[in-house]
Formats: structure tokens, C-alpha cells, sequence
């Protein structure tokens, strides 16, 4: 009997085929595995430069990056952050934990990501920061953004988790803004399976970003605390797999955008889709993901269209449900009444492809056929 789980190709398999194990090997070797080890600076420093800044701090994972980068810019009650509708919930928790609130703009319904346009309108004398996300491998045109954020004084939040790779007008995505959260989640372009940074310039924010990692421990004395933070902090193990990934980048940055434009190219003639877009002239995607929008004539919803692939073996994601309809932040109070048709439709009628290092072109021809037979039927 076949075993549908296996044949079933799945939305995302990493590639950990450089230094990994070696690397692996050394700290358990040495019995360096928890925090205290040498991968974890040598990760830090490699993604620093990587990344053209002064500071890197890894943490846990992704959210506790975005949790650590609000709380080192001291954003808490009465304060307002602006941030996509379209985007991971971590980006809106980590606002709504410090007490803060967040501020939604809508997305563009060509690049996907936040419609710049629209953060002007949304500044109030009570904006502390303007949170934005690169959505999918393609990066938020950065320039009016931060033509603004130094015309009214705010700090720039910059969430790159799915960015780790790409460039806008040539400067790396994460290298943005007062503060650039990261995630080695196990679809990112660097994986640590769970694992985070948040990086900076500023040498008070980096001493504030790194003591909330720890728990606030005082440099003075240990175990006397005046302020709250997390334990967030990665393990040596994580940042040994996390520095051999950050040598196969290049490398697998350039197959990540060979799977996109092989995507592209499949996929361009088949009606009723909106592709991913491949590039603006700011910057060209990483696609970190393929995704595909049902356009509105197409009579399914994309969680119908996703069931009928699942049936044809081919496993996908929904995009991100928009902020405002998120019954936890309802059940707040926050966003009533409030509408983002863009992110709306996104939320409905998007959803992304296979589209991890592992995937072969043998795999992807048949994730191709597979869309083609259910838009073909349609
Ligand atoms: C993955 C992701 C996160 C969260 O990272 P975790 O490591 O899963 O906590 C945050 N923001 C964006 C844009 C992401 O894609």
C-alpha cells in the first residue's frame, strides 16, 4: 500500500548539506551545548557582517527577537506602533504584549507587502515605531519609509526573518532601521531549526537588547534584577548549525531564486493566478516563498484550491489570516470595524508552494502539474 504521507511533497524540506554535522560534532565533542559556547559569538560576529551591523543578538526564535526589539526601544502603554495587516502574528504580539498598539496598514496588491503610501497616514502623535516586514523574499521599497521615519522621529522595527539573503538597492535587508529582527525557523533562508537575532547599531540598544535575552541578569550582581526580561537565549548547538548555513548563503540564495523563476516560468501561462512577483526595481525576490493569489473570477477560496492539491500530493500554506480578523486581538477590543481589503483577499485567496532548498526539479515538475490539472478542471 502506498503511504500517502510519503509520496506527499512537502512545503518545505531545508538543506543542510554544508558544515553542519562537522560543526555539531565539535560542540558535543567539547561539551559545549548550552548558551556558553564559541559557535554562538562566531555566528553573532558572521551575521553582524553579514548583515553590515555593528550588533547581532541571538535569541530563541523570531518572536522573541520581535518581543526583545520592542521592549529595548521601551515601547509600553500609550504608544502606538505601525505595522502591515498582512504579516505573522509575532510582529502584532510582540506590541500588544508591551502594552502597546498596533497600527495596521493595508498591503499593495502588486509586491504583497506593506503599501507605503498609506504608513503616512497613520502616524499619530503617539507613533513609537514603524514595524516593516518583507514579505515572501521581496523587500519593502525602504527609501520613503525612512524619508519618513526621520521627518517625524521614529524608530524603524525592521523584521527580516524571510529576507535573509536579499538586498534592497544593493544593502542587505536586516541592515535597515534602528533595530532588524531575524528567524532561523526551519523554512528560513538560514535555519537553526528554532532560533533568532535582532540586530543594531547603537551600543546602548545592543547592551539593552542583550540583557533581555538573559533574563536582566545585572552585570554588578548576579541573581539582583531591576528590570524583567526573557530567557531567550540560543545554544551553542543551534548556533553551530546556524554558522554553517550562514556559509551556504550565496549558495543557497542563488537556488532559492533559480526555484522561483523556474516557478515562473512553469506557471505564467496558466489563467486565473497572480504569481509571486519576482522583482521591483529596488530589489529582486529570494522568493523565500512561491506564493499564488486565486484571481477573483476563480470560483474556489485558496483553502478549497489547497485541499485539491493536498489530494494530488502536493502540500502548501495558507498566506497570512490579516491582522484585524484575528479573533484573540477582536476579543481585545482592537480593530473593530477596521478593513484592509488588500490583506482581506490575501488572507483568502493566497497561498504558497513547496518551495524549500530540498526541492528537486523532478518534485517541482509535479508540484507544476498538479496546479495545472486543478486550474485546467476549473
Ligand atoms: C517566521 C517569522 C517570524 C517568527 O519567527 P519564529 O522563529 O517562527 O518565531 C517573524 N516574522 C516573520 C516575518 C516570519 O516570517
Amino acid at each position: 500500500m502506498m503511504d500517502r504521507g510519503l509520496r506527499m511533497i512537502p512545503v518545505n524540506e531545508p538543506l543542510l548539506d554544508g558544515n553542519e554535522a562537522r560543526y555539531l560534532g565539535e560542540c558535543i565533542v567539547s561539551g559545549w551545548i548550552s548558551a556558553d559556547g564559541a559557535f554562538v559569538e562566531k555566528f553573532e560576529n558572521g551575521m553582524a557582517e553579514q548583515m553590515n551591523r555593528r550588533y547581532a543578538v541571538s535569541v530563541a526564535n523570531g518572536t522573541a527577537a520581535l518581543d526583545i526589539a520592542v521592549a529595548s526601544l521601551k515601547i509600553g502603554p500609550g504608544d502606538e506602533v505601525i505595522l502591515p495587516a498582512h504579516t505573522i502574528i509575532s510582529c502584532a504580539a510582540a506590541v500588544v504584549k508591551a502594552g502597546a498598539k498596533p497600527v495596521l496598514v493595508d498591503s499593495d496588491p502588486v509586491t504583497w507587502n506593506m503599501d507605503v503610501t498609506k504608513i503616512e497616514g497613520a502616524i499619530t502623535p503617539r507613533t513609537r515605531a514603524i514595524m516593516v516586514v518583507h514579505i515572501f523574499g521581496l523587500p519593502v521599497d525602504m527609501d520613503p519609509v525612512i524619508e519618513l521615519a526621520s521627518r517625524y522621529g521614529i524608530p524603524i522595527i525592521e523584521d527580516a526573518a524571510q529576507a535573509i539573503g536579499l538586498t534592497y538597492k544593493g544593502r542587505p535587508c536586516g541592515s535597515f532601521g534602528a533595530i532588524s529582527c531575524l528567524s532561523f525557523y526551519s523554512n528560513k533562508n538560514i535555519t537553526t531549526g528554532e532560533g533568532g537575532m535582532v540586530l543594531c547599531n547603537d551600543e546602548a540598544l545592543h547592551a539593552r537588547a542583550k540583557s533581555l535575552r538573559n533574563l536582566c541578569f545585572m552585570p554588578k550582581r548576579r541573581f539582583i534584577h531591576e528590570e524583567l526580561g526573557w530567557n531567550y537565549r540560543m545554544s551553542n548547538l543551534q548556533a553551530a548549525v546556524g554558522l554553517a548555513q550562514l556559509e551556504s548563503l550565496t549558495r543557497h540564495t542563488l537556488r532559492k531564486r533559480q526555484i522561483g523563476h523556474r516557478y515562473g516560468r512553469l506557471l505564467h501561462d496558466v489563467a486565473g493566478l497572480e504569481l509571486s512577483p519576482p522583482s521591483e526595481p529596488y530589489g529582486e525576490s529570494i522568493f523565500w516563498v512561491y506564493g499564488l493569489i486565486l484571481k477573483d473570477d476563480i470560483p474556489l477560496s485558496g483553502d478549497e484550491a489547497r485541499a485539491h492539491l493536498a489530494e494530488l500530493g502536493v502540500d502548501t500554506r495558507p498566506f497570512f489570516w490579516p491582522m484585524h480578523e484575528q479573533p484573540v486581538f477582536r476579543k481585545m477590543g482592537l480593530f473593530t470595524d477596521e478593513r484592509y481589503p488588500i490583506a482581506e483577499r490575501m488572507g483568502r485567496r493566497g497561498f504558497y508552494l513547496p518551495s524549500g532548498l530540498a526541492l528537486t526539479d523532478e518534485k517541482q515538475d509535479r508540484v507544476v502539474g498538479a496546479v495545472r490539472q486543478l486550474m485546467e478542471s476549473l
